[in-house]
């Protein structure tokens, strides 16, 4: 029912940045290796997503905008070990309802492609269409339909920053993936695929490269690699912080909080750190389905995580500072 997506896809599509989140995300879950990103007017006007992964293949399209359909997991059982980042079968259903979208893909070994559109909720019959590999994704005019969504979204500028980080938050978490982010047909940055430590580097600027302290940490199942910024660096911004959980990018208060402990613990201040943190451990350990925009996590023993992190961090940060006590990490 139409009115009842337009509900949903509130908790979804908050502002054009979380819609281009779903999308990039399908674009990595579908096995794609670049990924040209191009706005308009800080995607209000438009979004538009081109990837070279898996495809869609006809008669899948239609189901690809319909609300709970996945083709990522098949049961609740599924959900404990979720490997990709969609899993909810809800992004492109509740972006649909808020927006003019056309979805054009060939599947791979396909001879066509197939296009769809959706108007007023409605999706078209698939139509021929002109497509060498891959999805593309064109979003139109966010919250035309719903006048009250649509009053608060910001200004471009605004939305820009918003679209602008998310990208980045993703093309951190997926060095393996080449990048293009243009907005008003000017690219912005192009990231190459690369090492992950090359992609730090271009992503947070060469200095904190240069600058940064590495960490390199690990307890049993759980890891943490990643670098810090150097306590004698100069303040960055609090948008400098990047953990991801299973490459997903969280933010979680139990993070935060282990990184100022550790920060207070051996440099006796409380400045905001800066830093880009890679935290693995196996996903059943972790629940990503707490919020429908997955930005926020549960960990299954959160006491094993803290300590981790918080012992990893103030074993680097002690390596700067003379005569301070190397804590161990115990857990
Ligand atoms: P979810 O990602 O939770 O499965 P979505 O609504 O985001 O749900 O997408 C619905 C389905 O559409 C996906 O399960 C996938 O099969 C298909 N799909 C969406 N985008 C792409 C893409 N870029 N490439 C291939 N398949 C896609
Ligand atoms: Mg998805």
């Amino acid at each position: 029912d139409h009115l009842i997506n337009q509900i949903a896809a509130g908790e979804v599509v908050e502002r054009p940045a979380s819609a281009l989140k779903e999308i990039v995300e399908n674009s990595l879950d579908a096995g794609a290796t670049d990924v040209h990103i191009q706005l308009q007017e800080g995607g209000i006007t438009l979004i538009k997503v081109s990837d070279n992964g898996c495809g869609i293949q006809k008669e899948q399209l239609s189901l690809a905008l319909a609300r709970h359909a996945t083709s990522k997991i098949r049961s609740l059982n599924d959900l404990e070990q979720v490997g990709s980042l969609g899993f909810r079968g809800e992004g492109l259903a509740s972006i649909a309802a808020v927006s003019r979208l056309t979805l054009t893909s060939r599947e791979t070994g396909s001879d066509y492609a197939w296009q769809v559109e959706t108007q007023e909720g409605e999706i078209s019959a698939p139509a021929p269409a002109a497509l060498q590999k891959g999805t593309v994704i064109e979003v139109r005019d966010v919250y035309y339909n719903t006048p009250a969504r649509r009053k608060f979204l910001k200004t471009a500028t605004t939305e820009f920053g918003h679209c602008d980080d998310t990208c980045k938050r993703l093309a951190l978490a997926w060095p393996t993936v080449s990048f293009t982010f243009s907005h008003n047909g000017k690219v912005c940055w192009k990231f190459p695929i690369q090492s992950r430590q090359a992609r730090i580097a271009a992503v947070l600027g060469e200095s904190f490269m240069e600058e940064g302290l590495p960490v390199d940490a690990a307890n049993g199942q759980l890891s943490l690699y990643g670098m810090i910024g150097s306590p004698t660096q100069s303040r960055s911004s609090r948008d400098a912080q990047y953990f991801f959980v299973n490459g997903r990018f969280v933010k979680d208060k139990l993070v935060s909080h282990a990184l100022r402990e550790a920060y207070r613990d051996v440099l006796h201040h409380e400045r905001h750190p800066v830093y880009a943190l890679f935290f693995t451990l196996p996903p059943d350990l972790v629940d990503v389905n707490v919020h429908p925009q997955k930005s926020e996590v549960k960990f299954r023993d959160s006491g094993a995580v803290y300590r981790l992190l918080k012992g990893a961090i103030q074993q680097v940060l002690a390596g700067t500072v003379a005569g301070a006590q190397t804590p161990s990490i115990d857990t």
